[in-house]
């Protein structure tokens, strides 16, 4: 410990080079850690995957300097944030070409006020396929020569107190032996769980998912243009969703959106899936639109599956994005929470590596994403289930033949008192679907129970539904509340005051010096920057409506906050010696008990 320099050739190795790996990449060059990312393909991937970021996300990719690029490339703010489930876009039949239902979605409609006070950042939609690019150049730019492409990891051996990689150029033979204190695992789940003995749990080869990335004009077909997501339910899909199509853009959106991906279910191990002219007449079939012309540019297969791993850290290998979990898209969580994982590792790895935390610090890692990322993948697994129940309210069944289907379609369409009935529940079902599309609790409440955090006995805070409402706390675990403030150089934001590597300390303007003196004492002894910020009208920032005293509680005189803007302490009063408090409470979080000097 006490800093010294380990015999490694580097800091940090960093196991592939998606989202995962260029965002740790980043991070850690941010907080001056000498980390390489190693990948065996020669580019960032061509297949379109995620595009849905959410605010958590967005929040710390404004602190990497990559929002900026990713809002530019992004459509425009008002004409993506709607899903909607059809029988078709068009056909002959009486039931196809017939919007089923729609929701608003990603903090769009309705939810646009909450989600807008909910965080300073905005949801954005950029599909990984210029994602991942877009990541690879700010972190080649961030931290020059340190991005190796070409380069497949073969092996990983832990050594005790450093672990060893043998690493090849992509494709040919030799390989040679690199050394790195630290390794994170961000290999989407292909190789270091399986070395290093982790086992993956959960359930496995649900379904084969095939995606077509592909140009076509639907513009006179797709007649939504608020839509991003369309859902297919008809007699093929055989009692749930047959596919799906997703907009995605380049330059222009909604119905006129360029290109697409289509997304078509199969059954775990049918050959179907693999036959590249059936693909392409199912999807125009499901489309309806026989004699569409379309242009593929990529077939991608992914399986549906719903795992998370036993443990996170194996040794000196942390497992981070989908080498952690990996689950259906439905929730948009995955890059998402690979994004929120490594953002959770990065301050770790940076203040263990300097000697400033101890080696337990780490250890929290699982402790406090574990919960998480199981959560967001049972809550994926369960989202898909919500096409199922339009799919049933609809009278669709696996028993069915496609002639029952599609009569049972007709009835949904019947001036009847049985067509009205079918009609309320398929709108009820559809209206259940909002678990996934305005889960704003899902993605911004994700709170750490326990970690590097001091509990304070308070319960947690819960709105009328749990994945929906989000309830900003200042409860030890929870993300840091957001509230304008006012400050000498204009409006900014409670986690914009939080430094780089460092944490914030927030309190009022009459407790301020009594919190800086303290703050001196800790960051002497423990060389962790602190920043002492004073909210109220003698402060460094002012409150003028009131919004962070609401949020932040009675409970809170003061409010210690973690570089990843979860809140590490707080204390209902002044203590009567605060030096020995934050002290205590610093040694406490950072495990430093076994820190020397
Ligand atoms: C259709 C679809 C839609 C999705 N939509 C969303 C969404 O809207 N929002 C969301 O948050 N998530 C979404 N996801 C999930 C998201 O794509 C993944 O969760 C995300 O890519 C995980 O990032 P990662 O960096 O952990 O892994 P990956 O993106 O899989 O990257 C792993 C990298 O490691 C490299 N690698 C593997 N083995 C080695 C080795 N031995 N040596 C060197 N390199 C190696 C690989 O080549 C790869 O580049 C979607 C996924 C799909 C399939």
């Amino acid at each position: 410990m006490s800093g010294q320099r380990h015999p490694a050739d580097m800091e940090v190795a960093i196991v592939g080079g998606g989202p995962a790996g260029l965002t740790a990449a980043i991070l850690l060059a941010q907080l001056g850690i000498d980390a390489r990312v190693f990948e065996r393909r020669s580019t960032t991937s061509r297949l379109p995957r995620a595009h849905l970021l959410n605010q958590r996300t967005m929040e710390i990719f404004e602190s990497m300097g990559v929002a900026g690029d990713v809002y530019t490339m992004s459509p425009p703010q008002d004409n993506w944030h709607r899903v909607g489930w059809y029988t078709s876009l068009a056909g002959d039949l009486p039931g196809q070409g017939k919007e089923i239902g729609h929701l608003p979605a990603w903090g769009g409609g309705p939810d646009r006020d909450r989600y807008a006070a909910a965080s300073p950042a905005r949801y954005a939609n950029l599909p990984q396929m210029r994602l991942d690019p877009l990541l690879r150049q700010h972190a080649e730019a961030r931290c020059p020569g340190q991005a190796y492409f070409n380069r497949d990891v073969r092996a990983i051996r832990q050594r005790g107190g450093y672990v060893e990689l043998d690493i090849a150029p992509t494709g040919s033979g030799a390989a040679e032996t690199v050394t790195a204190r630290y390794v994170i695992a961000a290999d989407g789940g292909r190789l270091c769980s399986r070395l290093l003995g982790v086992q993956m749990i959960g359930p496995t080869q649900l379904l084969d998912m095939v995606t077509m990335h592909m140009t076509a004009d639907l513009s006179q077909y797709a007649w939504d243009d608020e839509v991003l997501l369309y859902y297919f339910i008809d007699p093929h899909g055989q009692g749930t969703f047959r596919g799906a199509l997703c907009a995605m853009g380049p330059d222009t959106w909604g119905t006129r959106s360029r290109e697409w991906a289509v997304h078509q279910a199969f059954a775990w191990g049918d050959p179907a899936a693999k036959d590249q002219d059936l693909l392409q007449a199912r999807a125009r079939d499901m489309l309806g639109i026989p004699d569409l012309p379309m242009a593929v540019h990529a077939v991608s297969h992914w399986e549906f599956e719903g795992v998370t791993a036993e443990r996170f850290r194996a040794g000196d290998v942390f497992l981070v994005g989908n080498a952690a979990h990996r689950h259906p898209p439905t929730g948009g969580l995955g890059l998402n929470a690979a994004v929120q994982d490594v953002h959770n590792l990065a301050w770790k790895l940076a203040l263990v590596l300097r000697g400033r935390a101890g080696d337990a610090l780490l250890d929290t890692f699982h402790t406090e994403r574990h919960p998480v990322d199981h959560f967001n993948v049972e809550h994926s697994v369960r989202n898909a289930g919500g096409h199922r129940r339009v799919a049933v309210a609809l009278g669709q069944s696996p028993d069915n033949s496609i002639e029952q289907g599609w009569r049972a379609i007709d009835k949904w369409l019947e001036d009847s008192p049985e067509g009205e009935a079918r009609r309320a529940a398929v709108a009820e079902a559809v209206g259940s679907n909002a678990d996934d599309y305005s889960q704003l609790n899902v993605e911004l409440g994700f709170a750490y129970e326990n970690g590097a955090l001091i509990p304070d006995g308070t319960p947690r805070p819960a709105g009328c539904h749990p994945l929906r409402d989000y309830i900003p706390s200042t409860r030890p675990g929870h993300h840091l509340p957001h509230a304008w403030l006012h400050g000498p150089t204009g409006r900014v934001s409670t986690l914009h005051l939080v430094p780089t590597g460092g944490f914030a300390l927030f309190t009022t303007g009459e407790a301020a010096c009594a919190w800086r003196d303290a703050a001196t004492t800790a960051v002497n002894r423990t060389g962790v920057r602190i920043d002492v910020v004073a909210v109220g009208p003698d402060g460094d920032a002012e409150d003028l409506d009131g919004t962070w005293q609401r949020l932040r509680g009675s409970s809170a005189h003061a409010v210690l906050v973690r570089p990843d803007w979860h809140v590490a302490w707080r204390v209902r009063t002044l203590p009567a010696d605060p030096s020995a408090e934050l002290g205590g409470a610093l040694t406490s979080i950072l495990n430093r008990k076994d820190v020397h000097g």
